[in-house]
């Protein structure tokens, strides 16, 4: 049996999706610019992914541009009006600690260029305080980006009110969406954003396409110069193919967000209680009840998360951990490390994201299998961490 808890990492293909995109790259081929009829074909295909992208947040299909995933997303969000609003000497941008690297290291590199930056912290379970984006916010602030539910913990941030603090200031208010889209109902009016990222392949469309959502007015240079589509938001001939799985996608999450939550996070509760019941030295990381459905990330004292991961994959279960591989070292999660969590705790922890495909067995046997690894590799641990007598000091 192998079992896949790793949908914030990505999801497989719903078969709508490969339906839809088949029939995309067969038979509505044509680039959905051309006057001809196989072009006009390809632009109505377009034309409903991008209603049902709308339908999903409850927006207008104007306002959807497509992009190449939850990245450029970002990258467009944040870019793009940080150029819009460059002549008006509002030079100071503000995200979250504990961001996706798309929006953190997009703030850096515009640090480099002058713009003034400013990480707003977290709690110890990963929430923004609104009085934290208070202290900070000025007249000058651009633009504010806060993610809607965070990749690692699933902690669900409060979008309303800190939008309604940025839009007081006459700041733009931007979310990363990409973990909370087929998770969380999402109603742009509702949360009060002004821009939006989504990517498909985190819903069970394909990888390489996304969307962001600009509220008709906002100003926005784009990133890319060339063609005029995407009403001049976003140039190059539209990926048609990629687009139909993320209408497809789109339409799939509008029904999930209704129906599957709960199967989800009554999966979810049971592997955790699970953990938690059967494994000593365990901790939940982040807000236990304001997150999305299907996340849980736990720390297990006294094991490295990578060689919990590793075991876990030799008994066919697949899960992931917060730690990024960057120049040969082991970073710590810099979410967990914002919560105020320590570096061993933060490089001890694992994140169970469950999907579709899931099943009671399936959790069941992870529960199973759970406590016989975690207590190998502590012994293993322990037994590599006592001093040999050959290497023991000589007394005296
Ligand atoms: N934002 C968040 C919160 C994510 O989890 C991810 C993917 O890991 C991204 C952005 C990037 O999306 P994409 O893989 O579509 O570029």
């Amino acid at each position: 049996m192998r079992i896949y808890l790793d949908h914030n990492a990505t999801t497989p293909a719903d078969p709508s999706v490969v339906a839809a995109m088949t029939s995309a790259l067969q038979q509505q081929f044509g680039n959905a610019s051309s006057v001809h009829s196989f072009g006009q074909t390809a632009k109505t295909v377009v034309d409903e992914a991008r209603a049902a992208v709308a339908d999903l947040i409850g927006a207008g299909p104007q306002e959807i541009v497509f992009t190449s995933g939850g990245t450029e997303s970002d990258n467009l969000a944040i870019r793009g009006t940080a150029e819009a609003l460059f002549p008006t000497k509002r030079r100071h941008l503000i995200a979250t600690s504990i961001e996706h690297e798309a929006v953190l290291h997009t703030l850096k590199d515009l640090a480099k260029r002058g713009w003034a930056t400013t990480l707003l912290p977290v709690d110890d379970s990963g929430v923004v305080g609104p009085q934290a984006l208070d202290a900070v916010i000025t007249d000058d602030t651009a633009l504010v980006s806060v993610m809607h539910a965070n990749n690692e913990i699933g902690t669900i941030q409060p979008l309303a009110e800190l939008a309604a603090i940025a839009h007081r200031h006459g700041a733009l208010f931007h979310t990363d969406a990409v973990q909370s889209i087929g998770k969380l109902r999402i109603d742009v009016a509702d949360i009060g954003v002004d821009l939006l990222s989504l990517s498909a392949h985190k819903c069970y469309g394909p990888k390489g396409i996304g969307a962001l959502w600009v509220r008709r007015g906002s100003r926005l240079i784009p990133m890319m110069t060339g063609g005029k589509q995407e009403r001049n938001r976003r140039a190059g001939t539209e990926n048609v193919p990629g687009i139909a799985g993320l209408g497809a996608a789109a339409r799939l999450a509008i029904r999930q967000a209704e129906t599957e939550a709960g199967r989800l996070a009554a999966l979810r509760d049971l592997l955790e209680a699970g953990i938690l019941q059967r494994v000593s030295g365990t901790l939940v990381n982040g807000d236990p009840t304001r997150r999305v459905s299907n996340t849980t990330n736990i720390s297990f004292d006294r094991v490295e998360a990578e060689s919990l991961l590793i075991a876990l994959d030799l008994e066919g279960i697949a899960v992931s951990t917060g730690s990024a591989c960057s120049s040969g070292t082991l970073q710590p999660s810099h979410v967990l490390r914002a919560m105020g969590h320590s570096p061993h705790r933060a490089q001890s922890s694992i994140r169970f994201s469950l999907g579709a495909g899931n099943t009671v067995e399936e959790i069941d046997r992870v529960i199973a299998v759970l406590p016989k690894v975690v207590n190998r590799l502590r012994t293993v641990a322990r037994a590599s961490s006592t001093p040999s007598p050959q290497s023991s000091p000589v007394g005296g």
